[in-house]
């Protein structure tokens, strides 16, 4: 049974869809079977793992307005066997304001992923910036959130907003959801400020926080450029190998703990 993990701040640019294209390659290197969904009308993930949205092809608006069975959204990564994609597009722009009027507009996503559920070890799903219908889909489908914080200033502005809109998730739509992780991004280990948040952080989320730190990593702001997760482009970066042991650390915390793939940690 899939894990399936929200990575969602509603601030921007904080590296939520670097951390899932990079965290989802990761995951399947290893050879977890990954189903990374972009939520996103941006569709940076989508183009992140070299998908070309530009062909024919259903996307993740056909799922959430249409009823489109979510197994003819997925596509298969051309380089990574163990990682599937479901894309997104600009059309999921009006996916927010469709959903309004629309019956059981919270609970769609989750709808959709129970048959597919059985044939992935995780799903990530990447959020846009804002706490709009989609990402709350998204909250009520998923069993935990991982939260990027970018090592900047006012790195915990908005996180009170996004921890209100968590409790309502729990509270409304889906009991059991939990803070799975919280990653820190574009660390820069000249700067005081950097490590300020990373105490910060811990501080207030304590073992919440992965023990690996996200540098700043000139190779991991590239590879979207090449349409390519970072490992594929270059595997020696220290981005890359940032990224692997997130994974890792994931890999232990869910499997360790019996709720995802059986087996353990390898
Ligand atoms: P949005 O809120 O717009 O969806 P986001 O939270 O998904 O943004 P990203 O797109 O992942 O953030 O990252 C923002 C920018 O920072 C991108 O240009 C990305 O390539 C770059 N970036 C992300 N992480 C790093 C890093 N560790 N080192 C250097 N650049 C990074
Ligand atoms: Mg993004």
């Amino acid at each position: 049974m899939a894990r399936i993990l929200a990575i969602a701040n509603q601030k921007g640019g904080v590296g939520k869809t670097t951390t899932a294209v990079n965290l989802a390659a990761s995951l399947a290197v290893a050879e977890r079977r990954v189903l990374l969904i972009d939520a996103d009308p941006q569709g940076n993930a989508t183009s992140g793992v070299g998908i070309d949205k530009s062909v024919a092809g259903m996307s993740l608006y056909d799922v959430l307005l249409d009823g489109v069975p979510i197994a003819e959204a997925v596509r298969q990564d051309e380089q990574l066997p163990f990682l599937h994609i479901v894309p997104a597009t600009q059309d999921l722009v009006g996916a927010e304001l469709e959903l309004v009027g629309g019956e059981e507009r919270e609970g769609r996503l989750r709808k959709a992923l129970e048959p597919v559920r059985g044939e992935y070890d995780y799903i990530l799903i990447d959020c846009p910036p804002s706490l709009g219908l989609v990402t709350l889909n998204v909250l009520a489908a998923a069993d935990g959130v991982l939260i990027p914080i970018q090592c900047e200033y006012y790195a915990l502005e908005g996180i009170s907003q996004l921890l209100n809109t968590i409790r309502l998730v729990q509270q409304n739509f889906n009991p059991g959801f939990q803070i799975e992780g919280v990653l820190l991004t574009m660390f820069d280990s000249r700067l005081n400020l950097s490590k300020q948040v990373v105490a910060e952080a811990k501080d207030y989320f304590g073992a919440k926080v992965f023990r690996t730190v996200i540098p700043r990593n000139v190779r991991l702001a590239e590879a979207p450029s090449f349409e390519k997760p970072i490992l594929l482009y270059d595997v020696q970066s220290v981005g890359a190998k940032s990224y692997l042991s997130v994974a890792q650390e994931l890999i232990k915390r869910v499997e360790s703990s019996g709720r995802g793939k059986s087996g353990g940690a390898k």
